[in-house]
């Protein structure tokens, strides 16, 4: 196992031999900079951001002037690079920065923390760039260096194994040199250690790795768990009178669709008894699968024709023109059928 301690070494010394040192927000530090950079990688690549940045920078050249311009401006010198709430947050930001904290950003992660739009990991790179704080940074290309390099299992995402990588995170902090060091974590997670092409022979963890000892930088980090979604099944009676009427329910208020109408459920045989109905007619219709948060729900559907007119049956049952029964407040799965009945009656 890699001792605490060598991870940072090792890890400045490949920095500075073999790191990356001239990206735009690389040159004149300012946490302005800085700030709009990390907020821009967020999900997206280094060769994406350059130019957006580039521009960013030349129409805002500093906190104030974001600060200052109208939110549609903001938005347009965003356009193309996606996921605009951060464009949003990054306006209110700076509006922030301007009004509550005089035009400078704090400075430690704790209260960078606090301003919209800045994560954890975001304030403690900023610190970390900026003002030297000891602070360490936790963003997905980091995830996947720590959980190879230390063969960490589990998914990432997960409570238990994010606080057990953010605590290797900041045990592993070096003592000096934050500045290279968290440039390090960030070049080796983009260039080297990369999710689908790890470069394994060029990297300066290859002997202590264990995900390359034990060949499996394919399976780690893990992925999100599969969710095993149950299944029901219910069967679903649609009675259509010689009117062309369909026969409707109110389902009671708990309950799946709670309240709304829906063709009687249960068994054909039983419910046509207890509706003393005769149905000559009978057919089963293809099954319909909906997907609930947390079931999925097959319906089978039975269509049967009655060759009378009947009354209202007591109670929760409702008559409905089937022309206009899918528009009768019935759930999505519901108003399926009842077309796909229309169509079978022609
Ligand atoms: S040895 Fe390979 S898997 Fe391990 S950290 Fe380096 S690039 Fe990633």
């Amino acid at each position: 196992m890699l001792e605490e301690q060598r991870f940072a070494e090792i890890l400045i010394r490949w920095q500075q031999r073999a790191g990356r040192h001239d990206l735009p927000w690389q040159q004149a530090r300012t946490p302005y900079r800085v700030w709009l950079s990390e907020i821009m990688l967020q999900q997206t690549q280094v060769s994406t951001v350059i130019p957006y940045f580039e521009r960013f920078i030349e129409r805002f050249p500093d906190v104030e002037a974001l600060a200052a311009a109208s939110a549609d401006e903001v938005l347009a010198h965003w356009a193309g690079l996606g996921y605009y709430a951060r464009a949003r947050n990054l306006h209110r930001c700076a509006q922030q920065i301007v009004t509550v904290h005089g035009g400078a950003f704090p400075k430690t992660a704790a209260t960078l923390a606090e301003l919209p739009g800045i994560g954890r990991s975001t304030a403690a790179a900023i610190a970390a760039f900026c003002f030297g704080e000891k602070s360490a940074i936790l963003d997905g290309n980091v995830k996947r260096v720590l959980c190879r390099v230390f063969g960490i299992s589990g998914f990432p995402g997960s409570t238990v194994v994010e606080r057990k990588l953010w605590s290797l995170a900041e045990a592993l902090l070096p003592e000096t040199g934050i500045g290279t060091y968290t440039q390090g974590l960030m070049d080796l997670g983009a260039t080297v250690c990369t999710r689908g092409k790890p470069d394994c022979d060029h990297c300066p963890f290859t002997a202590a790795c264990v995900a390359r000892r034990e060949g499996r930088q394919r399976s780690l980090p893990e992925a999100r768990p599969k969710r095993i979604i149950p299944e029901r099944r219910a069967s679903f009676v649609l009675i259509v009178d010689a009117h062309q009427r369909l026969l409707l329910q109110r389902r009671p208020p708990s309950g799946i669709w709670g309240g709304l109408l829906v063709p009687p459920e249960g068994e054909a045989n039983a419910l046509l008894e207890q509706l003393q109905l005769r149905a000559p007619l009978r057919q089963k219709l293809p099954h319909l699968l909906h997907t609930f948060t947390h079931f999925r729900l097959e319906l089978q559907p039975t269509l049967c024709r009655i060759d009378e007119t009947p009354e209202i049956p007591p109670g929760e049952f409702v008559w409905i023109a089937l022309e206009h029964a899918s528009d009768a407040g019935v759930p999505t799965p519901i108003r399926k059928l009842i077309r796909r009945v229309a169509s079978v009656l022609g």
